[in-house]
């Protein structure tokens, strides 16, 4: 069995949004449509999970915004269809508690949930701009990692060797306490780079900048550390939001 892990993208919805909200300063009034991305890493027949994905679209139309997300998108079913039981998953990795990444999360119910420490304390009391992205102050409702507090375990800054090979990195900017994972594979580093980098248009910038913000953000002098220390890294960036993401089943591909 390879010693070296594999990172597998699964389709667990569309959103149907503004570009702008993607790509800061940019594409207003254009509506794309992006898909959200739950990762399997898979390491000597164990299966690590990043991102749950989004609620249902009648949440979602609710209190975000349109989401396609039919039968085959839903997570159970997509976990079922890519012969993965829920129940062997023991370790998820949360990259951010925004609602499009965190729902649903209450089907590992046998999984420890990895959340930067600054990322929980500001799911609880985030800036008025982001209340929405993280369902707090919504009347009756309650936000989605909720359901599996009892699980978290925070960790503070980056994690090297989570896994032998899988690091976890701080990527701040879009929110405090934004996580990517950067899985060395036996192709190369890839990054799951999670809405630091929605679009590969974020990553490749234009004539203007060499990379562009997420339209949604905290901290740009942060977001900027961030993208430089992606650079420093060197490897493959594998966007959260792009369907160039979804052009493999599995990463590194021939
Ligand atoms: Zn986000």
């Amino acid at each position: 069995m390879s010693d070296f892990p594999i990172i597998r993208p699964l389709l667990v919805g569309i959103l149907q949004i503004e570009k702008s909200n993607f790509v800061y300063g940019r594409h207003q009034g254009t509506k794309i449509e992006a898909p959200c991305i739950m990762f399997v890493i898979e390491i000597n027949g164990k299966k690590i999970v990043v991102d749950t994905g989004p609620c249902n679209p009648e949440k979602a139309a609710q209190y975000h915004g349109p989401l396609i997300q039919d039968e085959s998108m839903y997570q159970p079913n997509v976990l079922k269809n890519n012969d993965i039981d829920p129940d062997e998953i023991e370790i998820v990795i949360l990259s951010h508690l925004h609602w499009d990444h965190c729902s649903n999360c209450k089907i590992f119910k046998n999984a420890t949930f990895i959340v930067q420490k600054t990322e929980l304390q500001t799911a609880i009391a985030p800036n008025e701009l982001q209340k929405a992205q993280y369902e707090i102050g919504f009347k009756g409702v309650i936000p989605p990692w909720i359901d599996v507090l009892p699980q978290i375990s925070t960790v503070s800054g980056d994690v090297h060797d989570f896994e032998k090979g899988i690091h976890l990195i701080t990527l701040p900017g879009h929110t405090p306490g934004l996580m990517g994972v950067a899985v060395e594979t036996e192709r190369g580093l890839y990054t799951i780079a999670s809405d630091c980098v929605p679009l590969m248009e974020n990553w490749y910038g234009d004539d203007k900048v060499s990379h562009i913000p997420n339209g949604l953000h905290i901290d740009l002098d942060q977001y900027e550390q961030s993208f430089k220390k992606l650079r420093d890294m060197g490897g493959i960036i594998l966007a959260g939001h792009d369907f160039e993401t979804l052009k493999y089943k599995v990463y590194p591909h021939e």
